[in-house]
């Protein structure tokens, strides 16, 4: 069995006991507590640090910013600040709390508590630990739910039957802590977290919550496992029926993060890195459905851009591209209007030989400048207007496929063509 123990960075746990010592003096008192005290059990300790405090946590955090120099942000709606400390990192500060949900998947209301009805109103037992920042109690583990057993046993465990129906977010909580620690859904836990799918309490839960759901899984650091483990529990299509993972996606899904990884390297930025993978999760391509996704999940303009023209190029573009006869300037006829993002996706998604081909195409050609110009037209002394287009479009075929070896050959051959 393993056993856990924790070691904190010095400048941590001198942090932690000011802050302690602070709560005192004040006549309240301090807990680490979350994915800080979690991650430090893990060994994985992060630089941020989550604060609870039995008393007031908003006038707590301005008195830790004065002390500390530090600024700090405060979203007095839930009583939680941020401190934002010069050289160490992010200190979140709530007030200990209770929350009741009047309907499922809205936001709770919030009341003052203690400790311990902070921890109840958590998700997961191993996210649901404190460490007591008192002087007398200094780093005294707080775990009414058994997280620390949780955690050696491999589990992500909801604290009640009802948590997934109060708040369904969890349910892709639950999946990407267990992807990302290398856990399981514990048995029981999984059977709610089912239920929840099933009565379509996520049809309750807006778009902007579910968008960044998803946002946090794509960012991962191995957002396919998750994936995979949202389809196989059956959740994507309760968030909109377009969403699934095809048979064609399932492929895909392994080479996403080395297709980024590829774009990143040849200096073709993602500006939308996240799209790359989502685009991996439409499993109906058809305009309505594309519309009434973007509708649900409330996607901005570029998002939305992005999944029209994957919905439209996938798969058609990739059998053209995969056509033996396609040339380097019909790949780029085809390729080039399209965002990176879709590109990406559209390269993790291709055959092994089409793959290489289009990443011979992207780091040879996409990026090439056209050899000739207008000005070089009307330099022979061709008038301007319409044929211009064509003829540039001509010359820059020639270009891609070959055909001339440099920009005197394309000249001469505007020359031979249009000049009389
Ligand atoms: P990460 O490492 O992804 O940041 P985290 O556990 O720190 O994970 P946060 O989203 O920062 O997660 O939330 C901090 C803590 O707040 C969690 O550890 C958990 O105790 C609690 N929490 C967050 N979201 C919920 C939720 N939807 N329901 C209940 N408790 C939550």
């Amino acid at each position: 069995m393993k056993t856990y123990r924790f070691v904190i960075p010095p400048k941590t746990q001198s942090l932690l006991k000011r802050i302690g010592r602070l709560a005192d003096e004040r006549g309240e008192a301090a807990y680490a507590v979350g994915g800080f005290v979690r991650d430090l059990f893990l060994k994985r300790p992060g630089v941020d640090i989550d604060i609870t405090v039995e008393g007031d946590g908003v006038t707590f955090a301005e008195e830790l910013a004065r002390r500390t120099g530090s600024e700090v942000e405060a979203f007095s709606r839930f009583g939680t600040s941020i401190v934002v400390i010069p050289g160490f990192g992010k200190v979140d500060v709530v007030t200990a709390r209770t929350e009741s949900y009047e309907s499922p998947g809205a936001l709770p209301s919030v009341k003052k508590g203690g400790i311990l009805q902070d921890l109840y109103r958590r998700d997961f037992t191993v996210n649901a630990m404190a460490l007591s920042l008192s002087p007398g109690y200094f780093l005294r583990l707080l775990d009414p739910f058994g997280g620390l057993e949780d955690l050696r046993k491999g589990r992500i465990r909801a604290l009640h039957e009802k948590s997934f129906v109060d708040d369904p977010t969890r349910i892709f909580r639950a999946v990407r802590f267990e992807q990302r620690f290398r856990k399981r859904i514990e048995e029981k836990t999984q059977r709610w977290l089912l239920a929840s799918v099933k009565g379509r309490f996520i049809d309750r839960v807006s778009g902007e919550r579910l968008r960044n759901e998803l946002r946090l899984i794509f960012l991962e650091p191995y957002p396919e496992r998750a994936v995979r483990r949202l389809d196989e529990l059956g959740v994507l299509p309760h968030i909109h029926p377009a969403l699934g993972v095809s048979a064609s996606s399932k492929k895909a899904l392994p080479r996403i993060a080395d297709c980024i990884r590829f774009f990143q390297k040849n200096k073709m930025p993602l500006e939308e890195e996240r799209m790359a993978w989502f685009q991996a999760l439409l499993s109906a391509r058809g305009e309505g459905d594309v519309e009434g996704l973007c509708k649900r999940l409330m996607l901005s303009r570029t998002e939305q851009k992005i999944v029209a023209q994957s919905a439209k190029a996938y798969p058609a573009l990739l059998k053209e591209l995969a056509k033996e006869e396609s040339t380097v300037s019909r790949m780029y006829r085809l390729l080039c209007p399209l965002r990176p993002e879709v590109q990406c996706f559209l390269m993790a998604s291709a055959p092994p030989p089409l793959r290489a081909k289009m990443a011979r195409y992207f780091t040879k050609v996409q990026g090439s400048v056209p050899w000739l110009r207008g000005r070089d037209l009307q330099a022979l002394g061709i008038p301007p207007g319409f044929r211009y287009s064509f003829i540039l479009l001509e010359a820059l075929n020639g270009q891609l496929d070959g055909k001339f070896k440099n920009r005197r050959e394309a000249l001469e051959w505007v020359k031979k063509s249009f000049v009389s």
